[in-house]
């Protein structure tokens, strides 16, 4: 199948070429063609399977073709339980309508809300918020969601988790009942089908095999290393791998920061982020990393989610994480879309459990390599 098959507008077309997507995901297959029908969705699908896309695309081709796509008025709304997902899903937003009139905006809280105000001041078509901060500039009356005709919830589930819920039912009765909601969720419990329920009419359902499936895509090895090792087999490595961009797990804040200054002395190019970093610059550390200015991150679990990089070829596990699960997560950001990811753990002799957990819950025991001299 191709994105032409899907009836996708000429301008949409150019913007997935320049892209270099050569065709559609599954779950861009399927959702696609519901949503440019104008039907609602339930899409039970993670990051990682071009899930953003899916919605994007037929809001931006219904904007164009609707009549009051003149009027600058925000006419479609995704809602979305983290900074790092806002502004990753504003960034698709601005490459897909690259080649329409159309103009998007991203809110989200922990930083100065004046430049947001500002630009939502000039108009936006579309806005991409989190819910906090959207609540705070409607209670301000900078933000007015009468004219929505296109709404998505993004990771229903991790609004949940993230105790976001009670934000969203107050948000959702501001907006008009005449729309289309597209509802995405990676897994459905009780509480995330009801909330779709009452949010969806009639609505398409589309499914995609999760993300644990990365377990299957990433090639996965293991290194056992005792502890103080542990850097000097992570640059021999980096120092094999000169071409990639490599994502790094440290399990601590302080590990990461401790571990970006050797790197740096050896004069590997390298930035951390984590909680304790403000907002901008982790921003700035994964816009580097993304254009290919720094080459290696060092991220913690919590500032890795949902970071979202094309083509992240490999990520090493310099410690592992508390939970199995994480794992899976941590090995997802690479081999997205199809393409290949190499996933290297390191592991000390405390660790060993860990493994165990993880061989359990993939169901496929890691490959042992050894520590190169
Ligand atoms: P998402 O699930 O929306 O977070 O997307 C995961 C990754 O897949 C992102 O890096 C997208 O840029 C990429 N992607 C989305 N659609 C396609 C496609 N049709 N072909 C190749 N890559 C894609």
């Amino acid at each position: 199948m191709t994105f032409k098959e899907l009836q996708i507008s000429e301008p949409i077309l150019k913007a997935l070429t320049n892209k270099k997507y050569d065709k559609p995901t599954p779950i861009q297959g399927q959702a696609i063609p519901v949503a440019l029908a104008g039907r609602d969705l339930l899409g039970i699908a993670q990051t990682g399977t071009g899930k953003t896309a899916a919605f994007a695309i037929p809001i931006i081709q219904q904007l164009c073709q609707s009549k009051s796509e003149r009027k600058r008025e925000i006419k479609a709304l995704i809602l979305t339980p983290t900074r790092e997902l806002a502004i990753q899903i504003d960034e698709c937003f601005t490459d897909y309508a690259k080649y329409t009139n159309l103009r998007n905006t991203v809110i989200f809280g922990g930083v100065n809300q004046r430049p947001q105000v500002d630009k939502i001041k000039q108009g936006t078509d579309i806005l991409v918020a989190t819910p906090g901060r959207l609540l705070d500039l409607i209670a301000q009356k900078h933000i007015s969601l009468a004219n929505i005709c296109h709404f998505v919830l993004d990771e229903a589930d991790r609004m949940l988790d993230m105790g976001f819920i009670h934000d969203i039912k107050r948000i959702l009765p501001m907006l008009p009942k005449q729309k289309q909601t597209l509802f995405f969720s990676a897994t459905m419990p009780n509480a995330i089908a009801s909330l779709s329920k009452s949010m969806l009419q009639n609505p398409a359902r589309v499914e995609v095999a999760p993300v644990s499936s990365a377990a299957e895509t990433v090639d996965q090895h293991l290194y056992f290393v005792e502890k103080p090792q542990k850097s000097d087999l992570l640059i021999t490595l980096l120092n094999q791998q000169k071409d990639k961009s490599v994502l790094v797990f440290s399990r601590t804040k302080h590990g990461a920061d401790k571990l970006a200054r050797i790197l740096n002395k050896k004069g590997i190019g390298c930035e951390a982020i984590h909680g304790n970093k403000a907002q901008n610059a982790r921003q700035r550390a994964l816009t580097n990393f993304k254009s290919g200015k720094t080459r290696v991150i060092i991220a913690t679990d919590i500032a890795a989610r949902g970071i979202d990089i094309a083509n992240l070829e490999l990520v090493i596990n310099y410690d592992l994480p508390d939970m199995a699960e994480t794992y899976v997560h941590r090995i997802g950001r690479t081999g997205r879309a199809g393409n290949n990811g190499t996933a290297l753990t390191f592991c000390s002799p405390e660790e060993k459990a860990m493994v165990r957990e993880i061989q359990k819950l993939t169901g496929k025991k890691l490959n042992t390599l050894s520590v190169p001299a």
